[in-house]
């Protein structure tokens, strides 16, 4: 275990302005919250935090990183609070670690494996500031070394299993190579032991047989360099375990066939020099064909530079070649911290060396494979995603600001279409409810339901909005159809003449349909009126017509339930539209205009738009209220109020319509004087009784001084 000192002297060895009292404060802190703990090796667990610290401080980190590896497992596993941690190393500390502890907790949640790629999203997601991430895989590398004491093998086989998939993958993007390699040759050896076994045999017979063949090749590497007059620093080094492994698996060869398990590096000091020591080797060895790669000309998203080469080498086998300047060497070490230490020798400006971690992140950001861009247009990438479980555990990602209707159309159309509720964490919330990472989301479905054309207006994702719209399509196609056939009917009633459907199919082509629901469907539509139906069908109707025809005048509206067309059953917003300008309540006398391509908007009899269609009797639909049902919905009705300006007044109004089970939706003060207030108020009702009721009981109270239905 490193002691005290020793992490403090390695931490200012890089960082001479470390804060070695809080470092020392950390310390002590995180040893006196484990106390007595044990972990499963038999050590004190104290020891893990301190390595994990270890681990950050040999990645040169910030004083802010070492502290939270230190403090990392505290509130997930003592009685230390975050409030503690805030207030003894201050806010940024204690944020780090609350980051670090959420994390932990996702992990236990899911059965992540099968969803790989969406979880290490949901990690980079969560990890706002980039050392929460740095921090926790620190953390796994050094429970991925202590490993074997675990032991419940199917815990050991889980880990390591996360490890391979998620973790791994994570220290790979941000280009931390060698945490990469160790925590896939720590995995490798729990999930394959007897590959791992067999291939790490084979590297020691090859090394033993061959005798020192990597330092022969550097030694010939290096004087051919020199010769060329290139100064250049060369290692070598066998691969990993793993990936020979893969390469066996990939190539689908044996390891007999895999003859370059042996990479070198040549390490100079520009990238003209790397060119140079490219011709030297190129002009010296053999090229073994497909596998020269350009990545200082292109570099690779994650920002890795490098020239990668393949030759039959000096001892006459295949071996790799990566050509690099030192500082790209550091940065494909190191990942993007290289920068940061590089550029702590230098003079900058305070704040700078926080400055890679905010490159790290943009290259994170930026840094997604050819086919994640098909799969995601790039304005759902991960930075604006939001990442939640289903109670299963499966984990969605969805947009930013993503609903549960979003979550349900997610998992699939038939849970989006049937939704009716839903529970986020256990609790009942709204469907609009805006969903954040790491929730749970249980979707609370009916057989009764169907999409409302209102949730289009908070959904974000495009398959929740495509579903609500095609099912508000082929509805209001339905919707088109009975009442086309409802005016079709009426209109041939009226005029007395017989409607047959085969008379309909015969005049078809004349309206452009296939099919005599579609021909319904255009009348419902507005697009023709029953009467031009009427006349494709019975020419000699137009002439008869014309001593028929009068707008619809009150006196005709009274023409009774028969020619009537009811409008109970369609939903309003599709086909029928409740007019604003007079609030139609059922119980009024009401007609409806057909808008053409709108469908039908519903006015009071009364109401004075209606005059600016006087010379459209076409477009006049006798309508009539079909109420009475308990799944009746409820209606607005407009009352324009003169209160007394005195105290109490509004309670007055507002207790006299609750008491007739009125519910005030909004409520305008249109103007106020010294006396009176005028003002506008929406009143949920069910039909015109109960908004006439309510009228009543406000003009028999003393502070109103008159109430009349608002128009217009
Ligand atoms: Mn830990």
């Amino acid at each position: 275990m490193i002691r005290q000192y020793e992490l403090v002297e390695s931490v200012k060895s890089y960082d001479t302005g470390a804060d070695e009292d809080a470092l020392n404060r950390a310390y002590v802190f995180s040893m006196k919250a484990h106390g007595s703990q044990l972990r499963a090796s038999g050590d004190p667990y104290f020891s893990h935090p301190v390595e994990v610290a270890g681990i950050l401080a040999k990645m040169k980190l910030d004083t802010a990183s070492i502290i939270t590896g230190l403090l990392h497992d505290t509130v997930e596993d003592t009685v230390a609070t975050l409030a503690d941690i805030s207030d003894l190393f201050g806010d940024e500390i204690a944020r780090l670690v609350d980051g670090v502890t959420k994390l932990s907790q996702i992990e236990l949640q899911s059965d992540q494996s099968r969803q790989a790629e969406n979880f290490r999203k949901l990690v980079l997601a969560m990890s706002e500031d980039i050392r929460v991430l740095l921090v926790k895989l620190a953390d796994r590398l050094h429970n991925m070394r202590t490993l074997k004491y675990v032991k419940d093998e199917e815990k050991r086989q889980r880990i390591a299993r996360e490890t391979m998939d998620i973790y791994a993958p994570l220290a790979e993007r941000i280009g931390i190579r060698d945490w990469k390699d160790e925590l896939e040759d720590l995995a490798f050896r729990q999930l394959n032991p007897d590959a791992h076994v067999s291939v790490t045999t084979r590297l020691d017979f090859l090394r033993s047989s061959g005798g020192d063949v990597i330092g022969r090749v550097i030694e010939d590497l290096r004087k051919t360099q020199a010769e060329g007059g290139v100064k250049a620093e060369v290692t070598g080094r066998e691969k990993t375990p793993y990936s020979i492994w893969r390469k066996m698996q990939k190539n689908n060869v044996g390891f007999e066939q895999l003859s370059d398990i042996m990479a070198f590096r040549i390490a100079v000091d520009s990238d003209q020099d790397c060119y140079r020591a490219l011709g030297v080797i190129h002009n010296c060895y053999r090229v073994v064909p497909g596998r020269f790669k350009d990545y200082i000309s292109i570099p690779k998203p994650n920002g890795y530079r490098s020239i990668h080469t393949g030759v039959i080498g000096p001892e006459n086998q295949r071996i790799e070649l990566q050509i690099r300047t030192h500082e790209m060497h550091e940065v494909a070490e190191y990942g993007v911290a290289a920068h940061w230490v590089y550029k702590q020798g230098r003079p900058e400006t305070e704040g700078t060396q926080y400055r890679w971690l905010r490159q790290l992140l943009e290259i994170l950001e930026h840094a997604a494979e050819p086919e994640e861009f098909l799969e995601h247009t790039k304005l759902e990438m991960f930075s604006d995603q939001v990442f939640c479980f289903s109670p299963k555990g499966d984990l969605y990602a969805l947009p930013h600001g993503a609903t549960p209707v979003d979550f349900a159309y997610a998992v699939h159309s038939e849970v989006g279409n049937r939704c009716v509720g839903s529970k986020i964490n256990g609790r009942i919330v709204p469907l609009r409810t805006e969903l954040h990472n790491g929730d749970q989301v249980d979707i609370i479905t009916s057989k009764a339901q169907t999409p409302s054309p209102t949730w289009e207006n908070f959904v974000v994702t495009g398959k929740a909005r495509a579903c609500i719209r095609r099912f508000v399509r082929s509805q209001q196609r339905d919707q088109y159809m009975s009442l086309g056939r409802e005016i079709v009917a009426k209109t041939f009633r009226q005029e007395g003449y017989e409607l047959t459907e085969k008379a309909l199919k015969g005049v078809l082509k004349n309206f452009d349909c296939d099919q005599v629901d579609d021909l319904y469907a255009v009348v419902g539509e507005g697009q023709y009126t029953g009467r031009e139906v009427l006349w494709a069908v019975f020419p000699g109707a137009r002439k008869d017509r014309s001593q028929k025809v009068v707008p619809l005048t009150k006196a005709r509206s009274k023409a009774g339930k028969d020619h009537a067309v009811p409008i109970r059953g369609l939903i309003p917003g599709m086909a029928v539209h409740f007019a604003g300008c007079c609030h139609p309540l059922p119980g009024e006398r009401i007609v409806g205009i057909v808008a053409t391509g709108k469908g039908v908007s519903i006015h009071t009899i009364d109401c004075e738009t209606l005059e600016s269609f006087a010379d459209a009797p076409e477009r006049w639909l006798d309508v009539s209220w079909d109420v009475g049902g308990n799944d009746d919905p409820f209606h607005v009705g407009r009352l324009h109020v003169l209160v007394n300006n005195e105290p109490g007044a509004l309670g007055t109004i507002s207790t006299v319509i609750g008491r007739d089970s009125g519910n005030i939706t909004n409520l305008k003060i249109v103007h106020r004087s010294i006396d009176f207030f005028e003002m506008l108020i929406d009143i949920e009702v069910t039909d015109i009784k109960q908004l006439t009721d309510i009228m009543a009981a406000l003009r028999a109270t003393r502070v109103v001084n008159s109430v009349d239905r608002a128009r217009g």
